[in-house]
């Protein structure tokens, strides 16, 4: 798998990518992630990317030109599966979402920033909006690595235990049940007597309602036939 993140601030994306497992995601060779300095393809002699708006108002513009120019020449190299502008008015992040991308071979990811881009971005050269929540960022960057970290651990090879990713929340429909480590008691507080028994259906059994006990409290809307 391949992203190209565009955006008018590289260095905000440095250290999400290298570290940890994103960092030895790209090291194994499991996915590639580049950067685009959209300063890069600006057209004027001060190599500006934002424009005031037409009309007024408050807050600079991102101009279209730049961001065309940048994503025609990644087009001139490869398919793209799609074009994504981070987007707090965008589709809504959500595991399902982040399965589903996880198996598309080249994603582009658009960062705004500033009151966002020209619309005719969003009406001609994107193919998809996401946000990461109902709330504003100042840029796409942060939201922009949120989606990558989310499809990457995803990628077959990433985590070391292949069923990590399988347990955890949302996979499926349930949230993770809570989980503990050494020492088994600490300050009094104990560690479920099950967890310690050895008995691994029991220890199933327990996960699995205890996931279910959570889900319907916290997430109650996981569950589809409480909505209707
Ligand atoms: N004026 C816009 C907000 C622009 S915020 C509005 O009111 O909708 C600047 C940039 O940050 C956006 O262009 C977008 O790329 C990014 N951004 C902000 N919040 C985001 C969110 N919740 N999810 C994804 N991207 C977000």
């Amino acid at each position: 798998m391949r992203i190209d993140i565009i955006t008018c601030l590289p260095r905000l994306l440095e250290s999400p990518f290298n570290d940890s497992i994103l960092k030895r995601a790209q090291a194994k060779g499991l996915v590639t992630v580049a950067v685009h300095d959209l300063r890069a393809y600006a057209t004027n002699k001060h190599r500006t990317t934002d424009d005031y708006a037409f009309g007024g108002g408050a807050g600079m513009v991102m101009m279209i030109e730049p961001i065309d120019r940048c994503i025609e020449s990644l087009k001139a190299q490869r398919t793209y599966d799609e074009v994504i502008y981070m987007s707090p008015d965008g589709e809504l992040l959500t595991q399902s979402m982040a399965n589903e991308l996880s198996l598309k071979g080249n994603l582009i990811m658009l960062c705004g920033h500033y009151k966002g881009v020209d619309e005719r971005v969003r009406e001609h050269l994107v193919t998809r909006e996401v946000s990461i929540g109902d709330y504003v960022l100042s840029g796409g960057e942060l939201a922009a690595a949120v989606l990558s970290d989310a499809i990457i651990r995803l990628l077959p090879g990433v985590l070391s235990d292949e069923t990590s990713a399988l347990t955890d929340s949302f996979q499926d429909g349930l949230v993770a049940p809570p989980v503990y480590t050494r020492p088994a008691e600490y300050r009094g507080w104990k560690v479920p007597e099950v967890l310690l028994s050895g008995h691994q259906q029991n220890i199933e059994q327990w996960k699995l309602e205890k996931a279910i006990e959570r889900t319907k409290s916290r997430r109650p809307g996981l569950f589809p036939q409480e909505n209707s």
